[in-house]
């Protein structure tokens, strides 16, 4: 077979969305709402945490989303959160349980769950950061017995933000897991801790040289994450981060995503400080 034609068979299903049903809408704060999507024939996403799909409203467009459900917890299903943005993502606020959307994927390159085993693990995820976090959360604390301490430090910029807050009470009741929540503008009701995320480090021990430290949301968030956990000590190739960044093809061709010489959609979104921070625009 001629390389062209092999090229095209390979990927003439990567750019063809497969459609799938909406089982569930959950409306989660004014502008999420968690979809959970069944797989067709009862088959598995086979995805990591970390990987994203092309999700598809016919006749308006597609958008990268990260799938927010564990691997552990898939069962035929999985979970997306989506915050209302623009066209595609009104469009996918509209749905409602019986429609179907369009797939592709699972993309990208997930985060490397098997080099965390043994060690502590440090999530500090920012607002919308929570969605692709939580599949590695949940697949962690679904294989507990295999990690070291596990801390969970959330921010957001006010209660009613706040994400997945049925996981966080039972986070939050947990003996095994350390979760710490912020605001950054709180309400009457609020009784916990007000500032930005970088204030809850004072209140966490870290063994630095021990620690997998994972990250996601607004570049203005994590960078300042990243000084922290640099202060701390830990180790450049032990701190994750999940960026987002423009998207279309999600198969490293049509080079949107492009940073110097890395694909976000291929190369990542998953990625080690130790490999972005030379990358210009990365960061
Ligand atoms: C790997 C990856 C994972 C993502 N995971 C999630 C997720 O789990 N949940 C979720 O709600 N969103 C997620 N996003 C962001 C989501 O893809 C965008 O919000 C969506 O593409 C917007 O499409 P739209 O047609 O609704 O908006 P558009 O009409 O295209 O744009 C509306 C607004 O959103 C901005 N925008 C568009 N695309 C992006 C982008 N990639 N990043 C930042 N701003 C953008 C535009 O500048 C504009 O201001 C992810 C993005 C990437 C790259």
């Amino acid at each position: 077979m001629s390389p062209l034609l092999q090229e095209i068979l390979e990927t003439s299903s990567i750019y063809k969305p497969t459609m799938m049903l909406v089982l569930d809408v959950r409306q989660v704060t004014q502008l999420e709402k968690l979809f959970t999507i069944e797989m067709p024939n009862g088959l598995s996403l086979g995805h990591k945490p970390g990987q994203f799909v092309e999700v598809s409203v016919l006749g308006i467009g597609e958008a990268p989303i990260s799938i927010s459900s564990s691997p552990s917890r898939s069962n035929g299903k999985f979970e997306l959160c989506v915050r209302r943005a623009g066209s595609v993502t009104s469009a996918l606020h509209s749905l409602n349980p019986g429609d179907s959307v369009g797939i592709r994927g699972p993309f990208g390159r997930g985060f490397p769950i098997d080099r965390f085993r043994g060690k502590d693990i440090l999530f500090a995820p920012g607002g919308l950061g929570l969605a692709p976090l939580r599949s590695l959360i949940n697949e962690v604390l679904d294989d507990r017995g295999n990690f070291g301490r596990v801390t969970i430090l959330y921010g957001a910029r006010n209660p009613s933000e706040l994400l997945f807050t049925d996981e966080l009470v039972e986070w939050e009741t947990r003996t095994d897991v350390e979760l710490h929540v912020t605001v950054d503008h709180p309400d009457n009701d609020w009784t916990g801790n007000v500032g930005v995320i970088t204030t809850l480090f004072p209140k966490i021990r870290v063994h630095a040289r021990n620690t997998i430290a994972i990250t996601c949301g607004p570049p203005a968030m994590y960078r300042f994450v990243l000084v922290e956990l640099l202060g701390k000590g830990l180790l450049e190739g032990n701190i994750w981060l999940s960026l987002e960044r423009r998207m279309k093809c999600g198969v490293g061709k049509c080079g949107h995503c492009q940073m110097n010489h890395i694909y976000t959609c291929q190369d990542g979104p998953a990625f080690s400080y130790a490999e972005i921070k030379h990358v210009e625009e990365a960061l």
